[in-house]
Formats: C-alpha cells, structure tokens, sequence
C-alpha cells in the first residue's frame, strides 16, 4: 500500500469514529473521495510536482465548492445541489498535495455563533459534548479539534473561525480582506466574508494560509500584496510593541479568559515585547454595526435562492410565481436565516435605510479609523485581546434568544469590520475548558503575525500552559 493511501485510510477510520460518538461535525465525506485524492495526489507526486502541503487532510466547510461532493451550507434550501467548479482555495489546496477529507457542518449559510442553526443538527464540543463547539465554521474546528485532520478551512465574515477556535483550544487566522480570493465560497455578507483556516498549531495554519493567500483573476477584491512567507518565530520581542485596548477588558470579563490573556501577556513580555494601553473606542458599536450590515448583504446575495435555479423547488397553485417563492423560501430556510433576510431588507428598505443601513456603514469606518490610528507609526505593531467573552457555552443556551448569541462576537466583529489580519491562539483552560487570545495585525502583515503567534505558542507549550 502506497503510502497516501495509507494516509488516506487513516483519515477514513478517524471519520468514521468521530461520525460513530456523534460528533455530527461532517455533511459529506467517502471512502472513494478519500481514494481518488490519495491516487491524485500520488499522480501530481510521480510528475515530479512541487507539493508544499503533500498528504495533508484538510476538512472544508460546507460553504466552500467542490465538483466531488454536494455543497448544502446545512441549508434545506440546496438540497441536491453540486458544483460545476471548484472553489479556487481548493484548488490551489488541490494543486498543493493536500487531500481534500471531508465537508464540514456549519451553521446555516454561516449564519450563527454556535453551530445550532445547520438543518443537519448541532456539532458537539469534541470534549465537552454538552457544550457547543461554538461557530458558524463549528464542523471545521471540532474536526481538527479531534484530531481527524490537523487543518481544516472555515469562513468568517465576523468570527466564524476566531470564536470556535478559541473554544475548541485551536489555532484560527482569518486574514487581511483581499488576501484570499473567495470564489467558490458561497456568499453572505460580500465585503465581509473571507476563507479563513483551522489548524492544530500555528505552522499547520500557516502553511495552508500561505497556499491559498494570492490574487485571483475570479475575485476581483483579492489583491496583489507581497506574498506570504513563512517566518521562524523570532527568538526576541525586543522593540515589538503590542496593544491592550481598554475596551476588550470589561469588569465582567470572565475570569478564566482574563487569566489567560494574563498569562500571553506575561509570556510576550518575557520574550522582550513591550505591553501598553490602548483604547479602540468605536469597537463598543461592532456588534450592532455587524447586525445591520452583515444581514443586509445576506438579504441581497440570498435572493438567489428562489426555488428556480438552485436547489429544491416548492411549487404553489399553477402560474403563480410569488407563491413558489415563498413556499421554497419559506420551507427552505430555517429561522435564523429568515431572521438575517428579514433584517437586512427593513434596514435597506426606503425609509429606513439612512437610518440603520447608512448610519452602519458610517460607523464601520470610525470602527476601522481606530484600528489605523493604534497601528500609525510610533503606535503599537499588534493588538492582544480575549477573543472570546467567555469559554464554550451549552448547547441551548443561547437558541432562545439571539442578542445574547450575536454578542458571542463582541471581541471579534470589530476586525472583521475593519478588513484586518487577526487570528485565536489557545492560552490554556478554564475550569477544563479552552480559552484563546486574539492577536490582531495592520492590513497585510499575516506573516508577522504568525511569526509572532509561533513565539507565542512555544512560550505558553513550554509553561505548560496549553494542550
Ligand atoms: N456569528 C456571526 C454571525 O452569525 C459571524 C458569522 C460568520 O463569521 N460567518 O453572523
């Protein structure tokens, strides 16, 4: 047996064991795929192919396309569905070595902070069942959490990645808007979304990260930055000077998640880094900021799914079109969804939109004017914060109410907002239960930031303090 077919039987048995406990994090994933990826990746091995991540099983969240697999975005609404194209990450991941393993649960178009709301049913917390595994790219962090795959791709388009690392006690970088093309993820808020990666340690993150970042003729908000390189974690922070923003440490801040930004500080400061106050005034408006304009974008891109080109059909009394759409709209989508739709198109509609639409939009760019002014020069080179307010909640908690599961995202909306590089470094546990820091990073500077998650992560493994 072939080497990658061993790899790849190996990556069946530990789907086939997380699917047996429950875990519910794939939608999709075959004996055959992993077959026909393990020969692929042999073929492009034997021509003699430059394969950076050569072997390597990466799971996808079901809202990135793949022509070997159906993509339903846990939605009843694409049912059936499947891609005439692959996405562009996957196929540089392709073209990379890696085996593509699985499709990943996920909340509902994304839609979510928990992965409650797939139509599939929730991921459980690979080490706390009872909790969630926090989301919407919850599928993706419980398989690496488990240890299925050491890297998985999510999306983010405000914390999808950070928030469920952080809980699950893995590595999450979603990274600079443009760095990464998004054709062939499915859309939800346009100038939000952004593939973003899981992996079990920041070089795994790293090296998929590197493979997918570049310009894409297919997405036209991709950019043409330097490209990413792959720095070694420097020995010295000496002259390095990171952030505290006031605003991410309220009183009731729990205290294992305190405890644990303590002790990142504690380390960078041990490595030479300078801490200092900052304040990011604005922040205090992401989430409702985020609550306005991410819905909105969805109602616009969701407009799509009318039962006509994609999908199922739910067809009302002969010749009556409106009728078709909202019985496909209204059996097709689940609650949360319906939500965001409905939200979206009060806050655009004539009227309202200056109010709410336009006042957001004028928020976001103060938002996003605090971050440029904490990274001007003779500012601070990074910002540290909690990435989460608190370490994974139960399951059900939060269904009944969703302002209380939107503010799951408080430390993690305003980045997004912004467009900047940030990424979830577990700092340990509380009461048993993971809790991450957030090093956010100026526009671009991915690489800098990962060098420095990579000091990181070895000053807190060497404390003893993760893992
Ligand atoms: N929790 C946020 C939401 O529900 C973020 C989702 C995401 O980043 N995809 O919209």
């Amino acid at each position: 047996m072939s080497g990658l077919t061993h790899q790849a039987n190996g990556v069946a048995e530990r789907l086939r064991a997380a699917d047996a406990r429950g875990l519910n994090a794939t939608l999709h994933w075959s004996e055959e795929n992993l077959a026909a990826e393990a020969a692929r990746v042999e073929a492009l091995a034997g021509a003699g192919a430059t394969l950076p991540l050569a072997g390597m099983p990466i799971a996808l969240k079901d809202n990135i396309v793949t022509t070997d697999a159906p993509t339903t975005c846990a939605s009843r609404i694409l049912e059936g569905y499947r891609s005439p194209y692959d996405a562009t990450v996957v196929r540089r991941l392709r073209e990379a070595g890696a085996l593509i393993a699985a499709k990943a649960n996920l909340d509902e178009f994304a839609m979510g902070s928990s992965t409650e709301h797939s139509a599939f049913g929730r991921v459980l917390h690979p080490t706390h069942p009872d909790r969630v595994p926090g989301g919407s790219s919850g599928g993706s962090a419980a398989l690496v959490a488990a240890g299925v795959v050491p890297a998985a791709l999510g999306s983010e388009t405000g914390g999808s990645v950070r928030q469920p690392a952080s809980f699950c006690g893995i590595v999450g970088v979603k990274p600079t808007y443009g760095r990464v093309s998004r054709y062939g993820l499915v859309a939800f808020g346009s100038s939000l979304d952004c593939v973003s990666v899981f992996g079990r340690t920041v070089d795994d993150a790293s090296r998929v990260l590197a493979v997918i970042a570049g310009q894409d003729e297919q997405d036209a908000t991709t950019v043409d930055a330097p490209p990413m390189t792959l720095e070694a974690a420097p020995g010295s922070l000496r002259g390095i000077r990171i952030g505290l923003p006031a605003e991410y440490f309220p009183a009731d801040l729990d205290a294992g998640v305190r405890a644990g930004v303590d002790r990142a500080a504690a380390a960078l400061r041990a490595l030479g880094a300078e801490l200092v106050p900052v304040s990011l005034p604005h922040s205090a408006y992401a989430v409702p900021t985020y609550y306005v304009l991410a819905p909105a974008e969805a109602a616009s891109n969701l407009a799509r799914y009318d039962g006509v080109r994609y999908g199922v059909r739910r067809i009302g009394p002969a010749g009556d079109l409106p009728a078709l759409y909202r019985a496909t709209r209204g059996e097709g989508f689940g609650a949360e969804v319906r939500r965001r739709i409905l939200v979206g198109t009060y806050v655009l509609s004539a009227g309202y939109y200056d109010a709410y639409y336009n006042k957001a939009q004028q928020v976001r760019n103060l938002i996003a004017a605090d971050f440029t002014k904490a990274f001007a020069p003779g500012g601070v080179h990074f910002l540290l914060t909690p990435t989460t307010p608190t370490p994974a909640f139960r399951a059900g908690e939060k269904t009944a109410d969703p302002v209380s599961m939107y503010l799951a995202d408080i430390f993690v909306s305003a980045v997004s907002l912004a467009g900047l590089p940030a990424m979830s470094l577990p700092a340990g546990l509380s009461e048993g239960l993971p809790v991450g820091v957030q090093i956010i990073a100026p526009a671009f500077e991915e690489s800098r930031m990962l060098a420095l998650a990579s000091a990181l992560e070895a000053a807190l493994g060497a404390a003893g303090e993760v893992r």
